[in-house]
Formats: structure tokens, C-alpha cells, sequence
């Protein structure tokens, strides 16, 4: 039987089990996901002794895709560019493997879901300078926008994230946003405001052009307030859902040695467990 986990400290939030064992059953593969509540000083015990758990890769999440991507044998480009992982992997030769999917999986929601968002390559605005907007960021970059601003609300964690990404990608002040607004087509929430307890984000939608696109990565409520006053503006809009989704897709290729898709009924079945909101 294969076997992959989802390590985290906390681990009990993480909705991997669900995507992945919906797929398990699916596609009748003898294999199961589990998930493993790692302490930040255990881990690197924990990732030596993979093979002996009987795991074939694993997913990491917080507080541990830095320190993974650190104890990686190999790293693809997308984890090193990001300075994260959160899929890893055992080669044949029994050497961690370690890739970053947060990019690939933003991108290819966006792209099914917007498909003309760098439509006259204006600027794309990504509010959020933590690790999922790094990845956001490097994902735009990699597929050709040619310029990328950020705002956050500690303007020097947004000036780090912009250093790592050269030219294309500049910062502007948290108080800005709105005003920035008016030129771009692309409009990213990558912080947490907006999630279930949260304050909603505050930012003036309608500073938009018509046919610009604004994604949430938060997914939880799934239609989040920054979501509902973008479409209720017109605007076109994509959930974070699909990123947690798509995200999944290559580790579970890795582990389980099938190219698993991202269905209607995988979402629902997913929304679900997240209280359909
Ligand atoms: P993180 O590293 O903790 O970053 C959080 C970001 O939110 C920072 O930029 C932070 O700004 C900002 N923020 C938090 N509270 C704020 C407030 N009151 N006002 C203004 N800005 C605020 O988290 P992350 O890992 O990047 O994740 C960010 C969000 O994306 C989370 O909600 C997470 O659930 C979601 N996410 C979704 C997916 C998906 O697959 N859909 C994947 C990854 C993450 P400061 O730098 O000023 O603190």
C-alpha cells in the first residue's frame, strides 16, 4: 500500500485528508493520506525517517515548508525561487525531493477561471507579503505579467518579497491601494483578511477597470466579502478554492502515480467539509 501524509504543528486544519483521499477512493488506488503532528524540532528526524513511516512524500504546511525546503536533498526552481516547500518526495534512490505547488496551483485556477487576466498586460496588484504571496507573485512573474505591485500592510516585508523578484515587481504604500487600483488588471487578496473572523479587506473594487479580474486566495468562507463586492461590481472574480485544489494535483501524481483531476464534484465534496459557506 502507498502511503503520503500532511505534516504540520498544528496539523488538525489542514484539508489535504479530504482532496486526497476523495481522490484515493476515486481512482481505487490502494493507498491512504494521513496526517502527522510534527513539533518544529522534530522535523528533520521525522524526514529522515520517511521511508521507515512507509511514506512515499508527504504535504508540509506551517510552520515547516522553510525548513523542509533547507533539509531537501533536491529542490525544483519553483521551491527555491519561492524559499518554500510544500510537496516532498522520495526518488528511486530513497534522496527528498522537495517542490513548491502553491504557484502552480494559483496560476492554473486563475487561468481556467480568468483566462484574459493579463489581457493588455497592465499591472497585477497582490495585497500580502507573506508566503503564499511570494508564491503568487513568482507565478505572475514566471507567465508573463510584466509588472507586479504589492501592498502590505509592513511595507518592509513587501520590499524584501519585491527584492526577490527584480524589476518587474515594485511596492507601494498599504494606504496606496486604492488610488494604484485604477491602471490594473488584476487585483489579488494573498493576505487573511477576509477569512472567517477576520475583518474583511477594505479596498475599493470599483477603482478597477471594468474588465479587470480580483482573486481571494482565502477560502474559508468561500465566497469572501472582497468576492462579493467584486461581482457585484462586474467584475470577473476567482475563489481560493481552486488553489488549495490544484495545488494537490502534483504530489498526488508523486506518490500515488496518477494525474489526478479537479472536478465539480471534488469541490463540492471539499466545500463541504469547510461547511459549504
Ligand atoms: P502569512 O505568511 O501569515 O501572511 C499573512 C499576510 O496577511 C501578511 O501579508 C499580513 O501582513 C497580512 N495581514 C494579516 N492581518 C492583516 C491585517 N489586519 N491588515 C492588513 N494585513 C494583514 O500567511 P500566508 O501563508 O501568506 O497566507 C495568507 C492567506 O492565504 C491565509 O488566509 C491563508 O489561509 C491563505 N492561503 C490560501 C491558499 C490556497 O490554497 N487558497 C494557500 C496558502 C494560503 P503583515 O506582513 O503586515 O503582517
Amino acid at each position: 500500500m502507498k502511503r503520503a501524509c500532511v505534516i504540520g504543528w498544528p496539523v488538525e486544519h489542514s484539508r489535504s485528508p479530504a482532496i486526497h483521499r476523495y481522490w484515493l477512493k476515486l481512482y481505487g488506488i490502494d493507498g491512504a493520506y494521513e496526517k502527522e503532528a510534527v513539533r518544529p524540532e522534530e522535523l528533520a528526524g521525522f524526514l529522515r525517517s520517511l521511508a521507515e513511516r512507509g511514506y512515499a512524500g508527504a504535504n508540509v504546511t506551517l510552520p515547516h515548508k522553510e525548513e523542509a525546503l533547507r533539509l531537501a536533498f533536491i529542490a525544483d526552481e519553483p521551491a527555491r525561487a519561492i524559499g518554500a516547500a510544500n510537496t516532498i518526495w522520495l526518488d528511486n534512490t530513497g534522496r527528498l525531493n522537495a517542490s513548491n505547488t502553491d504557484a502552480y496551483g494559483f496560476m492554473t485556477n486563475l487561468n481556467q477561471e480568468a483566462p484574459h487576466w493579463n489581457r493588455g498586460r497592465r499591472p497585477a496588484m497582490v495585497l500580502g507579503a507573506g508566503g503564499a504571496a511570494r508564491a503568487i507573485v513568482y507565478g505572475l512573474i514566471a507567465q508573463g505579467s510584466s509588472r507586479v505591485l504589492i501592498a502590505n500592510r509592513t511595507r518592509d516585508r513587501a520590499q524584501a518579497l519585491a527584492g526577490a523578484f527584480g524589476p518587474a515587481v515594485s511596492v507601494i504604500d498599504w494606504d496606496g491601494r486604492n488610488q494604484a487600483l485604477a491602471g490594473c488588471g488584476l487585483l489579488v487578496n494573498a493576505t487573511s483578511l477576509g477569512m472567517t473572523g477576520k475583518e474583511p479587506l477594505d479596498i475599493d473594487v470599483g477603482a478597477l477597470p471594468d474588465d479587470a479580474a480580483v482573486a481571494d486566495i482565502v477560502y474559508s468562507p468561500l465566497e469572501t466579502p472582497l468576492l462579493a463586492s467584486a461581482r457585484a461590481r462586474g467584475r470577473q472574480t476567482v475563489g481560493g478554492l481552486g488553489m488549495l485544489l490544484y495545488q494537490a494535483v502534483p504530489g498526488f501524481e508523486r506518490w500515488f502515480g496518477v494525474r489526478p483531476e479537479v472536478t465539480k464534484e471534488l469541490r463540492a465534496h471539499v466545500a463541504a467539509t469547510l461547511g459549504g459557506a
